[in-house]
């Protein structure tokens, strides 16, 4: 459900963009557009779980054992971090870090979600060799040395864009037959099984458009509520 998480990414982030403005009142289109590519990298963070997944081999061998160790901690793939709490988790840890941690932190984690996101978009070529992910590296340092002239020590939309991008996944996976333990350590599973297995057509049909749609959308927004 990688590119699904990265379709619904952009129209999120612009029907939340009002009210996230309203709170720290300051952010321009530029924000926008990169918190939504940031977005889209933090909805593959649950399947951090699955040493087997899209997520696994993003950073090579150093995100395959990462994996591997989440996967055991949480009890397997699908449990512990496709819930509310690990939502909840998420971007409490995000905003903590900014705030306790600072720079150093955010830019680490912009260059964590970037490498996520080039995945996530096929920015790189396929496979789990040193060639895919040794793109995906390249491509997310340049990506984090470009933000590190822009990006504030806090951003108060990361943790927002981070607690999102998970949210966005969770529902994916909802609509899958296997489905999700949102309210985890409970035991209840829910599903809403609309999507076949490989969820092709979905995403052909729907959420590519969707995702089309969005971009033009803030291209309109950021030209025409220029300040
Ligand atoms: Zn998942």
């Amino acid at each position: 459900m990688a590119w699904s998480g990265a379709a619904a990414a952009l129209p999120v982030a612009i029907l939340t963009y009002p009210t996230i403005q309203g709170v720290s009142g300051h952010l321009g289109p530029v924000d926008l557009i990169l918190g939504t590519f940031l977005t889209a990298g933090a909805a593959l963070l649950p399947d951090a779980d699955h040493p087997e997944g899209t997520i696994a081999h993003v950073l090579g061998p150093v995100s395959y054992t990462l994996c591997k160790l989440i996967s055991w901690i949480s009890g397997g793939h699908r449990h512990a971090t496709h819930s509310f709490a690990f939502v909840a988790a998420v971007a409490y840890g995000t905003w903590a870090g900014e705030h306790w941690i600072g720079r150093w932190f955010t830019l680490g984690l912009v260059f964590f979600l970037l490498a996520l996101a080039v995945r996530a978009l096929h920015l790189c070529p396929p496979g789990d060799g040193v060639k895919a992910w040794g793109t995906i590296v390249v491509l997310a340092v340049a990506g984090t040395f470009a933000m590190d002239h822009w990006i504030s020590d806090k951003p108060v939309w990361l943790p927002f864009s981070v607690g999102l991008g998970a949210l966005v996944h969770l529902v994916g996976d909802c609509l899958t037959d296997r489905g999700c333990r949102l309210f985890w350590p409970f035991k209840l599973r829910t599903r809403v099984p609309i999507i076949d297995r490989t969820g092709n057509k979905l995403e052909t049909w729907v959420l590519s458009p969707l995702f089309v749609l969005g971009t033009l959308a803030v291209l309109w927004y950021s030209l025409t509520h220029q300040p």
